[in-house]
C-alpha cells in the first residue's frame, strides 16, 4: 500500500520542539508498504522549532475555528495551507491511507488539545486530519494501526 504518514512518526525532526521521536509501530510498516512522510505544519510555512499551537474553541477543527500559537498569534492560514498541500500530495500520489500523529492540532484524528494550553484533551480533529477525511482519504492515528497491516 501507499501510505501517507506524519513525518514525525518516522523520526524526522519536524515536531514543534525540533525533537525526533520515531514510532516503532510506524517504522515496522516500512517492511511492507511505501510510506510517504509529510509534515503539514512545515508545508504550511511554519518554522521548526516553532511555538506550540492549539485550536481555539474546545472541539477541534470543524472548519471555522482559529489556530493560535502559545503567544496568541493567529496561525490559521498556515494550518490551512499545510492541510491543502498535504491533500494535494495524497491525491498526486494516490495514497491508500494516511497514518497521522495523534493529538496534534494538524494531524490529530480523535483528540486534540482544547486551546487553553493547559494539557487538556477534547474529542476532535486536527486541521489536516479533518481536511483529508472530508476529501475521502482514510485516516488512522498511530494507535489504530491494525495488527495485520
Ligand atoms: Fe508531526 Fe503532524 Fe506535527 Fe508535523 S504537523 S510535527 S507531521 S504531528
Amino acid at each position: 500500500m501507499k501510505i501517507l504518514v506524519s513525518a514525525c512518526l518516522l523520526g524526522l525532526p519536524t515536531r514543534y520542539d525540533g525533537r525526533s521521536v520515531a514510532d516503532e509501530r510506524v517504522l515496522s510498516l516500512l517492511k511492507r508498504h511505501d510510506l510517504i512522510p509529510v509534515c503539514p505544519e512545515q508545508l504550511g510555512g511554519l518554522p521548526t522549532p516553532r511555538p506550540r499551537c492549539e485550536i481555539y474553541g474546545g472541539c477541534g477543527w470543524t472548519g471555522k475555528e482559529r489556530v493560535l500559537d502559545e503567544f496568541g498569534s493567529d496561525r490559521t492560514e498556515n494550518f490551512l495551507r499545510g492541510a491543502e498541500t498535504t491533500l494535494k500530495v495524497a491525491r498526486l500520489l494516490k495514497v491508500d491511507l494516511a497514518i497521522l500523529k495523534s493529538k496534534s492540532p494538524s494531524c490529530g484524528k480523535r483528540f486534540v488539545y482544547d486551546g487553553s494550553f493547559s494539557g487538556r484533551l477534547v474529542p476532535g480533529k486536527g486541521v489536516t486530519a479533518f481536511v483529508l477525511e472530508r476529501n475521502g482519504v482514510e485516516v488512522l492515528d498511530e494507535t489504530e494501526i491494525p495488527g495485520d497491516l
